[in-house]
């Protein structure tokens, strides 16, 4: 979908899209110049009156009642607007979010773009008979362009364009994309985005000694990547990095998952795409400071080259991990690469973001991510980043109590901890691997990086969680 602001009227033929608060609508009440008849707006957000006034086509969508109107009730009904119009093959409208202005919601306008804009996702590059609809067209209807208006839309585009290409890459099939594929992807977007690129192969890797990532990979066919994109930023000074696990398909290695719990595991590279998508966003909206994206990409296979459980590794820290689990393996691809973050950047800060345990689905279900993290101003950031964005997260802790649950018997760490608080453990892990000076933040996305139904924005599949999130906190520095 296209939107582009227009100042006036809408005289653009398709449909004219309203969004609207539930109740009677006020008499003389217009949307993108026409009159509307006095109707009664239903309450359930996304509730939509489709009806003709005159040769206008004219589709009202509620945003729930004025009392309980937020940008997130506005997005989601903006999204199922996108989803009626795919639907219906309606390539052509313009949308009118004047009734809002009352309410005095502040970025009432880029909400509704973004719902529309992550509402139009689809992916079906697989099917045979794939919908022909071309790219939709919407104005978005202001009485008068300003450059704020300008900026929104720039940055609505930018960071859902950023969300779908991670949900779109996520979606993809793990016989299709592997690590090495993946790292194709991340070069093409640096060209077109002016970032730059560099991908270790596994040998680079044995040269740095990356025994973590090294030995997850090992079992597979495709070898494992790390690949880093780099945008120099618009001041000097250390750089943000932000690091992905992108298992492109986990097996759970010889600590085998089940028939029911491996299916979807292609997903556990969606930390890993978020970076990718984040990094597009970064190339397009140029925001102040120095970022580095950092995908940590692997298969999880099973062969006679596989790691196994009983093995300890070295790690590029030089700290040595006895395998309890192959299962635990998006700990040892991040760890090496929050190693390698260090060593290289002397990152400001850094935070990583991954489908790390079911644990933290188990706790805050698919409603928030978790959130680790000891440094108080980098929380309190994300967390405010995660409320507006709707992307939210939930502080977890990361307390001295359970470093002992990661103490290894014969080596110095143990990659598992058992049952209890495992989403804890995952981060105490991650911790004993990082600086305490500089400020760190680990994203447990388990729980959201997927829904298992459609919702309002975003089909059954990937979310593209944490493209948003994150893109708004880089631009709050
Ligand atoms: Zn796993």
């Amino acid at each position: 979908m296209k939107l582009t602001l227009k100042a006036g009227a809408y005289r653009g033929g398709g449909v004219i899209l309203g969004l609207v608060p539930a109740g009677r609508t006020p008499s003389q009440l217009r949307i993108g110049g026409v009159a509307v008849p006095t109707l009664t707006v239903p309450e359930v957000v996304g509730e939509i009156i489709h009806t003709k006034v005159g040769a206008a086509d004219l589709l009202l969508v509620s945003v729930g009642l004025a009392s309980k109107c937020t940008t997130e009730t506005i997005r989601q009904a903006a999204g199922i607007a996108a989803g009626w119009m795919r639907a219906r093959s309606v390539s052509k409208g313009g949308l009118d979010c004047s009734p809002l202005a009352s309410l005095g919601i502040g970025g009432a306008v880029a909400a509704a773009c973004e719902g529309l804009l992550l509402g139009d996702f689809t992916f079906e590059r697989y099917k045979s008979n794939p919908g022909k609809r071309k790219d939709a067209q919407v104005a978005v209807l202001v009485d008068r362009i300003r450059s704020a208006d300008r900026r929104a839309l720039a940055v609505a585009t930018a960071t859902c364009a950023g969300t779908n290409l991670a949900r779109q890459v996520s979606h993809e099939p793990p016989n299709e994309l592997t690590p090495v594929s993946l790292a194709a992807e991340a070069r093409k977007l640096a060209g077109k985005w002016k970032l730059k690129c560099r991908v270790l192969t596994e040998s680079q890797m044995a040269r740095l000694k990356m025994g973590g990532i090294l030995a997850v990979g090992k079992g597979s066919a495709a070898p494992s990547r790390l690949i880093i994109l780099e945008y120099g930023g618009r001041s000097s000074g250390p750089p943000v990095v932000v690091i992905g696990k992108a298992v492109t398909f986990d097996t759970g290695g010889y600590s085998l998952k089940s028939t029911d719990t491996i299916v979807g595991m292609k997903y556990d590279k969606c930390g890993g795409t978020a970076v990718l998508g984040l990094m597009r966003a970064v190339g397009e909206l140029k925001p102040k400071c120095r970022v580095i994206g950092i995908i940590a990409a692997a298969e999880n296979m099973i062969s006679e080259a596989a790691y196994r459980p009983d093995d300890i590794v070295r790690m590029m820290s030089g700290k040595t991990v006895e395998i309890v689990s192959t299962d635990a393996e998006g700990r040892l691809v991040l760890a090496d690469a929050l190693t390698y973050a260090q060593r290289t950047y002397r990152p400001r800060v850094m935070i990583d973001l991954a489908t790390l345990t079911g644990g933290i689905v188990v706790a805050l279900g698919r409603v928030a991510g978790g959130l680790f993290c000891e440094d108080d101003g980098l929380r309190d950031a994300l967390l405010e980043s995660g409320q507006r964005t709707h992307e939210r997260l939930w502080p977890m802790p990361l307390w001295e109590d359970y470093d002992r649950l990661v103490k290894g018997d014969d080596a110095d760490l143990k990659n598992s901890g058992g049952r209890w608080g495992h989403p804890v453990i995952g981060g105490v892990f991650l911790k004993s691997f990082v600086d305490s000076k500089i400020p760190w933040a680990h994203l447990d996305i388990a729980g959201t990086a997927k829904v298992d139904e459609a919702k309002p924005y975003c089909p059954k599949g990937a979310t593209g969680f944490g493209v948003r999130l994150l893109m708004d906190y880089l631009m709050g520095l």
